[in-house]
């Protein structure tokens, strides 16, 4: 089943509201097999939303809406609706009693206010979808060729109860045969840029992706590889999953740390704690963002010992033990002094595992040798040095969030006797 999404309100097109009920709507009946095909926004005028209903049920003949049931007179959903459908609205004296109960149960003070009877007002030969979450019934609409609209209120809250309690098993029950799923599966990279991923999955000359779709999604963590089925029954899906998701793995190979959500900090986490050894962490530019990343993971108490944020030069040669002739010959940002950080981490806190990151997050302070983004990293495990100069790109927090990722992916490389 293919169906449209129009999602009703001034807020939404001004960009004060941010379109969640779209986002929730399309994932949540992606899990029944039910294709969104469009989503539009409109505003609140009955014209542009009878325009854009009208239209989606041209082109899908089943549309869900949001937004506008409410009792306020911008609330104009279901007069503009019912006129598409050619349908009078009528005053619903069932819905005008509970509405006056749930005032009264409420404790509020005088009587139910008129314009509250707005939202018992319903178009002839509706259907109402009880709202157990709010005020406002939801409404479903159908005419004499099958094609439906189902309204729902704005409020995400209430919207998503209605969706779960009524809409979604009432659309269950009009798909036919095996139920079909939309699944999407995530590989997770780093180290690697997009479109040197995508040379090597291109050269894979024998891969059939056997109907899946396939994304890259670069952010400052990597690059995810999100595998994407549909019309397919779970059982199919995963197996496809499975055939194509090993071929992507084996293409991308040593990038490849999680799939998911995971989060490097906890694929690095485990490693460490498997080989039973502990880190400590000396950060200039990242301030602490790799400690704050391996420290937000729950029980990593038993593999991270501390760190040092030396900012300031003075702090790097007192605490960490960096010489001062080193700092002279090659800069505070430079492999060399991220290398006598690491090293100095493991000698103050006594761990196995030390990281150095230095680096220039910008705006400030770049020069042409070393210009905004050079990130320096080093890991020294158990006296094994390694390091690297990068380059990040981004604003001040993408390159100190690129940073910090870069310097646990050394140490997951390391680990994983990859580097
Ligand atoms: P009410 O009975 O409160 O008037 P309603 O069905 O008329 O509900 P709206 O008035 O359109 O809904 O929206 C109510 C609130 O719900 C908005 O202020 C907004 O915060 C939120 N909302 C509306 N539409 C969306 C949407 N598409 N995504 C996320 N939030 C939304």
């Amino acid at each position: 089943m293919q169906l449209e999404i129009v999602t009703i309100g001034d807020e939404l097109l001004l960009g004060f509201t941010i379109d969640t009920n779209g986002a929730h709507l399309a994932r949540e009946l992606a899990q029944v097999g039910i294709t969104v095909s469009r989503r539009t926004s409109v505003g609140d005028g009955a014209s542009e939303i009878a325009a854009a209903v009208r239209e989606a049920l041209d082109r899908s003949g089943a549309v869900i809406t949001t937004g506008g049931l409410g009792p306020t007179s911008d609330d104009m959903t279901k007069p503009a609706i019912a006129g598409i459908f050619g349908r009078a609205m009528r005053l619903d004296d069932t819905i005008v009693e509970r509405l006056r109960l749930r005032w009264k149960s409420r404790g509020w003070p005088g009587e139910l206010p008129e314009s509250n009877k707005q939202q018992a007002q319903i178009p002839e030969g509706a259907t109402i979808l009880e709202n157990q979450h709010g005020s406002a019934p939801g409404i479903w609409l159908e005419d004499e060729r099958g094609r439906w609209v189902a309204m729902l209120p704005g409020v995400p809250r209430e919207m998503r109860g209605m969706l779960a309690d009524v809409l979604l098993p009432r659309l269950v029950a009009l798909v036919d045969g095996v139920p079909t799923v939309v699944a999407s599966r995530t590989i997770r990279t780093t180290g690697i840029s997009e479109s040197a991923l995508s040379d090597r999955i291109r050269n894979l000359a024998e891969l059939d992706f056997e109907g899946l779709s396939l994304a890259y999604l670069p952010g400052w963590e990597g690059v995810d590889l999100r595998l994407t089925s549909s019309g397919l029954t779970a059982e199919d899906a995963a197996a496809r999953f499975a055939r194509v998701g090993g071929a992507l793995t084996a293409a991308a190979a040593d990038h490849v740390y999680g799939g998911g959500s995971d989060d490097l900090a906890t694929t690095v986490l485990d490693a460490l704690r498997e080989a039973r050894q502990t880190i400590a962490v000396a950060e200039s530019c990242t301030g602490g963002m790799l400690g704050m990343r391996l420290t937000a993971i729950a029980g990593s108490s038993d593999v991270v010992l501390g760190g040092v944020i030396a900012y300031h030069n003075d702090v790097k040669v007192q605490q960490l033990g960096v010489r001062p002739q080193t700092l002279q010959d090659h800069g505070a940002v430079s492999e060399e002094t991220a290398r006598e950080m690491a090293g100095g981490a493991r000698a103050l806190l006594g761990s196995s595992v030390g990281v150095g990151i230095t680096g220039i997050a910008g705006p400030g302070g770049g020069t042409p040798d070393k210009p905004v983004g050079t990130v320096c990293v080093a890991v020294d495990l158990e006296g094994d040095v390694r390091s690297f100069r990068a380059s990040m790109v981004g604003d001040r927090h993408e390159i100190r969030q690129r940073g910090a990722q870069a310097a646990l992916n050394l140490v997951r490389r390391m680990m994983a006797g990859m580097a």
